[in-house]
């Protein structure tokens, strides 16, 4: 308790803390609506937040829109040098910022701080990228033309996050649009406001050093502010990531006024486990990827498709290993499982389960809550054998809850992997190389990420990161993910003393 007091202290953590910020100044302290945090670690009231009335949004957006007259003169290079100023202070801020993911959204230390690294990650890459906004050059076909295209920032990010990621998201997006010239609008979740509070200030300091004018990097806390977002046409790109149902909100919202969306949506992502599989690296990526985050990732193994000839062994397997499970506080590094992130999201646990046992699912490692824990959140990892057809098992429950399917052909199991509303990450595990490749292929995985004996959670940035169908189709992070924080403008020169037309028309006066 003393450490936790210690590192909200140093994160600038105040037991009431503002509703907004612009950049480093943030809103005074008045009689607004407040929202309090509770750990689901121990169940503590970590501290409040204000959340933020209409006439603050309004304030938010026209320092924001002031804001990116300047930003978007500055060069690309100078603001990669900001940017790279913020890795370094994520650095310094790493083990308490890592601490406090862990404790305000309960996964373990470990992915605490690795969420962190992936933020510092993404800093370095931005730095680089900052120097690489390339266009291409084109032939015209015209004499004496010259064609080419060139990106230019959009204006406003609004960046609307989801709770089990509270701070990398935030930086992934971040970081591009900063380099690309835009200024970012942050609405964190609700559920882990202080994460976000600790992160702008951190990047307040950033900005203040550098005598940065308020507005390039605000955030501004409430449920309400969602929906402001969606409707204003101030900000041209909301890069939202949470899950399907509410990204749907989103998509019609922001398409309705012709904005655009980044949409990392909700996954449910299955391991193809082969015959030829390596199974006791297989037993290892199942298990991290089903309970890691205590299945909270939108990456999450949900199910694991095994040929039938291993089936029955490597059940048994995975059941040994689930037995070894230590659950717990997650601030504890011999914990491997941490709590849910509140009691609604047990009810949804417990729901569930219900749900797949009136489907038919059958329990090889049952389910429940643990009751001696104080804040209610913590239940046990379960696996069950069930048919990709169950409503349930075509859902995404964001909990470890591992669904086990059987398959005979390679095809097949590749169709009941495909055979779910969402793609975002999928996996094979297999030594044979026509497995992998066909599973690679067009005919494979229709996912946005597709690993070979690796599992399906725990991305690097380097690769653009995002997922087909239900999980929204959008790319963030690494690879050409920048260009959706652009936009793309086509340029055609005329150097000649005559006007050609394209396509040869003829046009005479
Ligand atoms: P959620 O959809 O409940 O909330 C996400 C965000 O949307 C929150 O900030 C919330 O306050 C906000 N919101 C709520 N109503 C809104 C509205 N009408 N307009 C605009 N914003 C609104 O999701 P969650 O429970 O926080 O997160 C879990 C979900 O996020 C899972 O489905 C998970 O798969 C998904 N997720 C996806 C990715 C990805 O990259 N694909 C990454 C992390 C999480």
């Amino acid at each position: 308790e003393q450490n936790i007091t210690k590192v909200l202290k140093n994160l600038n953590i105040l037991d009431l803390n503002p509703a907004y910020c612009t950049g480093s100044q943030w809103a005074s302290i008045t009689d607004r609506k407040t929202l309090d945090s509770y750990s689901p670690a121990d169940g503590n009231k970590i501290a409040g937040i204000q959340t933020a009335t209409e006439a603050d949004y309004e304030e938010v957006l026209k320092k924001a829109e002031q804001a990116f007259l300047y930003w978007r003169s500055l060069p690309a290079p100078k603001r990669g040098e900001i940017v790279r100023q913020f890795g370094d202070a994520l650095r310094e801020n790493k083990e308490d910022l890592g601490t406090l993911v862990s404790y305000e959204m309960g996964k373990s230390l470990q992915e605490g701080l690795g969420e962190v690294q992936e933020m510092i990650d993404i800093c370095d890459f931005a730095v680089g990228l900052s120097r690489q906004l390339y266009g291409l050059t084109m032939h015209s076909e015209r004499p004496n033309h010259r064609m080419y295209e060139q990106w230019h920032p959009m204006g406003i990010v609004g960046i609307i996050s989801a709770f089990n990621f509270p701070v990398a998201v935030w930086s992934w997006n971040t970081a591009l649009a900063l380099v690309c010239g835009n200024v970012c609008v942050w609405k964190p979740s609700s559920k882990t406001p202080l994460c976000a509070v600790a992160c702008q200030h951190i990047i307040a300091k950033v900005l203040q050093a550098n005598d940065l004018p308020e507005g390039i990097c605000s955030l501004i806390i409430g449920n309400a502010v969602g929906d402001l977002m969606n409707n204003d046409k101030r900000i041209p790109l909301i890069s939202f990531t949470g899950s399907t149902r509410i990204g749907r909100i989103v998509s019609s919202a922001v398409a309705g006024r012709f904005g655009q969306t980044i949409l990392e949506l909700g996954g449910n992502n299955a391991i193809i486990i082969s015959k030829d599989a390596d199974l006791d690296m297989s037993i290892i990526g199942a298990v991290f990827g089903a309970v890691g985050t205590a299945g909270q990732r939108c990456t999450s193994t949900r199910r694991l498709i095994i040929q039938e000839d291993i089936y029955d062994d490597f059940k048994e397997k995975l059941v040994k290993a689930y037995g070894q499970l230590r659950i717990g506080n997650p601030l504890d590094q011999h914990n491997h499982v941490g709590p849910l992130i509140d009691t609604a999201a047990v009810d949804m646990y417990n729901l569930a389960i219900q749900k797949g046992i009136s489907e038919g699912a059958k329990f090889v490692v049952e389910g429940g809550v643990i009751t001696n824990e104080p804040s209610g959140c913590y239940v046990k990892p379960c696996v069950a054998e069930v048919e990709n057809r169950y409503e349930i098992v075509q859902e995404e429950t964001f909990a470890p809850i591992l669904y086990l399917i059987k398959y005979k052909t390679l095809e097949e199991a590749i169709e009941l992997q495909n055979g779910v509303p969402q793609g975002l990450s999928s996996a094979i595990m297999t030594l044979n190389l026509r497995e992998a490749e066909l599973f690679l292929s067009a005919a494979g995985s229709d996912c946005g990420i597709a690993n070979v004996n690796i599992g399906t959670s725990g991305a690097e940035i380097g690769g653009a990161f995002g997922g087909e169908k239900e999980t929204g189709g959008g790319r963030e992070s690494g690879s050409d993910a920048w260009k959706g924080y652009m936009r793309r403008q086509t340029n055609t020169i005329n150097y000649s003393n005559t006007l050609p037309l394209a396509q040869g028309i003829k046009f005479d006066l």
